[in-house]
């Protein structure tokens, strides 16, 4: 297991930054450490424990509690839903205070004509998805794998993904409201001006863009952002490839280039899955059927590709041109249009995420449970590894190896899948399931994991974003980037107080 970094605060000095809280949102609002032991749950094993919660009502509530933070020398963990099931859920990195920011649940404002909203961390895609429905939107947030109950804010601030052209969430993400622990609260964007008729629809005001500076960081606290929407495309729909075996990805990944290069296929609709992913966002190991759980049936990929267009004739001329590349290079290839079945708000195309896909996160417990799903409840083992691969169909079938001998040599369930990012580059999707209750399963999975991220390092299949178990080992890099980071933290949280841990820290550099 990875070191992490980070100090306690000694129990003097918690009390009194926690009592200082109080007086700002209330005895109500602070939950001790004994109450709030279900924040200590997650689904893998980690030191990192919650101190306390805190949990304010409001941007001012929250901008109070960092600065006492920073004033007490107290570490705070910001968390805006909590539901990062295999990244770390909503565990701190090392312990910390939780600053839990579910109140902050207001959707600001809604522009309807150029499609982009002002959203606060508390509010979820399904929150989202309904308040847009509501109003008749011609534009959609995109739907993703992940829990509907998820914060949109806190998914895009942490570069996660959703499906289409606009799926790349962080850079949908622009005009942050941020809270530091110095007391001061900054917008990113043009919202900092006196007549800001622009914020809503642009995110570059002249100058240096520091956005950057607070996703995947905890450098600050975000209040609130802009998020640009997707448009709703009238005429979309799917196209399903069974693929076969590892072998034939390369001939497959090289026709989806072209495709995803001319703009038949846009990127974030390409998704590629094996065998093993397929069954288990579907089923549990007990009940998936034997034909279903052979090596060869875990081992065969198969891909789902999204046509989109505003207009029919495109979206039939689009449908025609990647099928005929296609086809000499997939076992099947089969349309689905989402319209004939489903109401087109319960489709993904038109941003509602269903959270069917957190099933595999239960392959290997004895049952489904009825209701809703939360595998820190449920003791699943679960982690992620996201490695960056280049678009190249030799760097798909290497990452299918890699997975294979390790989940071969660990005796653990590893699922891979990948997704078109861009013209040049595959986002890996790679996770291990285990059930939490099995003895021994824990120690096996963590040293499948740890091999796994050790294999994608060495070929060169660095990570966009790190599982709490990945993030010290991130720190070992060439040059002086982890100085320069270092520094600018300490420029925006002298006390090094927030997100303890979250980015590395250069070697020898243990303070704080
Ligand atoms: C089966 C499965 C499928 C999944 N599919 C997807 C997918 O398709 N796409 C995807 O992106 N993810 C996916 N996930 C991962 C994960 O569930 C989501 O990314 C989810 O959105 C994260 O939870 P959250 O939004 O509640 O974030 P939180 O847990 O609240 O926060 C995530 C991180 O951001 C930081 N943070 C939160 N709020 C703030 C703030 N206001 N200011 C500063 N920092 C903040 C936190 O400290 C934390 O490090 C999947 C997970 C599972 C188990």
């Amino acid at each position: 297991m990875t070191e992490h970094h980070g100090a306690a605060p000694d129990d003097a000095r918690a009390r009194d930054f926690l009592d200082a809280c109080m007086g700002v949102i209330g005895r109500d609002h602070v939950r001790s450490a004994a109450q709030s032991a279900d924040w200590r749950r997650l689904t893998f094993p980690w030191p990192g424990r919650a101190l306390a919660v805190l949990r304010p009502g409001s941007a001012e509530e929250a901008l109070a509690c960092l600065s006492l933070a920073g004033a007490f020398g107290c570490p705070l963990h910001p968390v805006s839903r909590g539901r990062a099931w295999g990244l770390g859920s909503r565990a701190p990195v090392s312990d910390a205070v939780m600053l839990d920011l579910s109140r902050l649940d207001r959707i600001l404002d809604i522009d309807l004509l150029h499609g982009s909203v002002r959203v606060e961390p508390g509010v979820t895609f399904r929150q989202l998805h309904a308040a847009l429905r509501a109003r008749e939107a011609g534009w959609h947030v995109p739907a993703f794998g992940g829990p509907p109950d998820a914060s949109v804010l806190a998914n895009a601030l942490d570069r996660g993904e959703g499906t289409g052209l606009f799926g790349d969430r962080f850079g949908q993400l622009w005009d942050l409201d941020v809270a530091l622990t110095t007391g001061e609260r900054l917008r990113t964007g043009f919202g900092r001006f006196e007549a800001d008729r622009v914020a809503a629809i642009h995110g570059r005001p002249a100058g240096p863009l520091i956005e950057g500076l607070f996703s995947q960081s905890s450098f600050g606290c975000v209040l609130s952002g802009r998020l640009g929407l997707a448009p709703n495309t009238p005429h979309a729909g799917y196209i399903t490839c069974e693929i076969g075996p590892p072998e034939r990805l390369p001939a497959f990944v090289e026709v989806l280039r072209g495709l995803v290069r001319d703009q038949v296929i846009d990127s974030h609709d390409a998704f590629l899955w094996d065998g093993a992913k397929q069954v288990a966002s579907v089923t549990i190991a007990r009940e998936a059927p034997p034909e279903a759980t052979s090596p060869q049936a875990l081992g065969a990929w198969a891909a789902t590709l999204t046509v989109r267009a505003a207009h029919e004739m495109l979206s039939d001329a689009k449908r025609a041109i990647a099928i005929q590349a296609l086809l000499p290079v997939s076992d099947s290839v089969g349309l689905d249009d989402p319209d004939a079945a489903t109401p087109r708000h319960h489709s993904g195309l038109y941003g509602h995420s269903d959270g069917a896909n957190l099933t595999s996160c239960y392959w290997a417990k004895p049952s489904l449970p009825a209701g809703a799903l939360d595998p820190d409840r449920d003791r699943c083992g679960f982690v992620w590894l996201c490695p960056v691969l280049p678009f190249e169909g030799g760097a798909l079938q290497r990452l299918a190896a890699i997975t294979g001998e390790v989940a071969d040599r660990f005796g653990t369930f590893v699922m891979s899948g990948a997704e078109a990012v861009s013209v040049r580059a595959l986002f890996g999707y790679v996770s291990l399931a285990w059930d939490r209750d099995e003895p021994g399963a824990d120690e096996r999975a963590m040293r499948g994991r740890d091999a796994l991220a050790a294999a994608f390092a060495a070929e060169g299949f660095h990570g966009y974003r790190l599982a709490h178990p990945g993030i010290a080992a991130h720190g070992h890099t060439r040059g002086d980037w982890g100085a320069v980071v270092e520094r600018l933290r300490r420029a925006l949280d002298p006390g090094l107080v927030l997100g303890p841990g979250r980015v590395a820290r250069p070697e020898g550099d243990a303070d704080g």
